[in-house]
């Protein structure tokens, strides 16, 4: 068997879901609302599937979609993008990151990550013979200086791999960022892979900054975007890829391989999505941010150290000042004898882990928030937690 493949770890948010699952604990490990979502989107979706035409659709995506993206983000971002030659449709942000990263990557070039790396990136720029050069980032605003960057690039960088809004650090990156980055993809005619899936998920006024939106960019970044997060319906898997005409042609021939095309029901729902008005955006934005206040709130009268939460269903805490040094130990205990699920930060390193982090999700009812606060509230009373 392939030995990459072989040797892999079973990604940890199927890890702790399961050991969840087994030991009915309150799941705020992996990263999904427990709310079913928006009922207008869903009742669009079903009467596709009943009504609509449930044949494969272009492996483009469905045109009323490609448009329906066009004008979102010239909507949201002030983006120019063609529907026809630079929008496609994937089956989630993860099968737009495989087509992204094969359709880039030869054997041997360097392709930039941060750590901590959202999982997938790795193992398909292993699997693309990509050779990863890492930039560390540090708690708490997990930023990056020019000699961070002056050590991970080279002539020979073909790519870079960037998170905006970063999972799992609930960070939203300013503008001086993606300038400084920018720099750096421009001076080494590196192609920019923007994972920008939490695009809409941003807290306290901020406003996302898509790295197409920086001048320079917009011929070499790679902008991927996720309905499942945009509409809370993470099970969905409807992706988005927007890039050049030259670039979206060659990551077509890499999608065309790997999934070819997705459910056109979703599509169509999808499509019917975007088109909502802007008060639907903000709503569950605000919605969100009453959940991350209320379960921070929550975690600070207990007495755990909360880092910034600036975007994203997550919020981190740092184990360090409670005399912690393993994060793995330290979720294992929480869910095996406390009953909640997180997720270890280390997890999101290939080496030189920060190993004091520990994610939980927010994104849920405040039934299910409150009821995880009680279990934490025994842990900090039972232990040294
Ligand atoms: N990238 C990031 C940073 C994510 O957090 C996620 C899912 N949470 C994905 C990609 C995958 O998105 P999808 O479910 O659309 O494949
Ligand atoms: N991205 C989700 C998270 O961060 C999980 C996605 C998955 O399970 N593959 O929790």
């Amino acid at each position: 068997m392939n030995s990459l493949f072989a040797g892999l770890p079973t990604t940890i948010f199927e890890v702790m879901s399961s050991l969840a699952r087994e030991k009915q604990a309150i799941n705020l490990g992996q990263g999904f609302p427990d709310d079913p979502g928006p009922e207008d989107v869903r009742r669009m979706a079903a009467e596709a599937v009943l009504n609509g035409y449930n044949q494969y659709p272009s492996m483009m995506g469905l045109p009323e979609l490609r448009e329906a993206i066009a004008a979102h983000y010239k909507r949201f971002q002030g983006l120019d993008l063609h529907p026809a030659t630079e929008v496609m449709v994937t089956s989630g942000a993860t099968e737009a990151l495989a087509g992204a990263i094969f359709a880039t990557i030869e054997p041997g070039d360097e392709v930039v990550l941060f750590q901590p790396t959202y999982d997938a990136y790795l193992p398909l720029v292993e699997r693309a013979g990509g050779v990863p050069r890492f930039v560390n980032l540090k708690p708490p605003y997990w930023t990056f200086t020019e000699e961070d960057l002056a050590a991970a690039f080279s002539p020979r960088t073909r790519a870079v791999l960037f998170n905006n809004p970063l999972n799992p650090c609930g960070i939203v990156y300013p503008r001086e960022q993606l300038e400084l980055l920018a720099r750096f993809c421009v001076k080494s005619g590196a192609i920019a892979i923007c994972d920008e899936v939490w695009e809409h998920v941003v807290f306290d006024g901020r406003r996302h900054v898509s790295m197409m939106e920086i001048p320079q960019m917009r011929e070499r970044t790679i902008k991927i975007g996720s309905a499942g997060k945009i509409f809370s319906l993470t099970g969905w898997k409807v992706g988005l890829v927007a890039a050049a005409p030259d670039i979206l042609r060659v990551i077509a021939k890499s999608h065309q391989f790997l999934t070819f095309t997705t459910p056109p029901n979703l599509q169509v729902a999808v499509a019917y999505g975007l088109g909502k008005e802007d008060a639907y955006f903000a709503q569950m934005r605000a919605g969100f941010q009453r959940s991350r206040d209320r379960f921070c709130d929550g975690l600070r009268t207990l007495g755990f150290p909360v880092l910034p939460s600036e975007g994203t269903y997550f919020v981190n805490i740092d184990i360090a000042p409670l005399g912690e040094s393993d994060d793995v130990a330290f979720c294992k205990r929480l869910v095996e004898d406390f009953g909640v699920a997180a997720i270890p930060v280390s997890a999101f390193y290939a080496k030189d882990p920060v190993k004091t982090v520990v994610r939980f999700c927010f994104a849920k009812k405040d039934s299910t928030l409150d009821a995880g606060l009680e279990r934490l509230a025994t842990a900090a009373r039972k232990t040294n937690i």
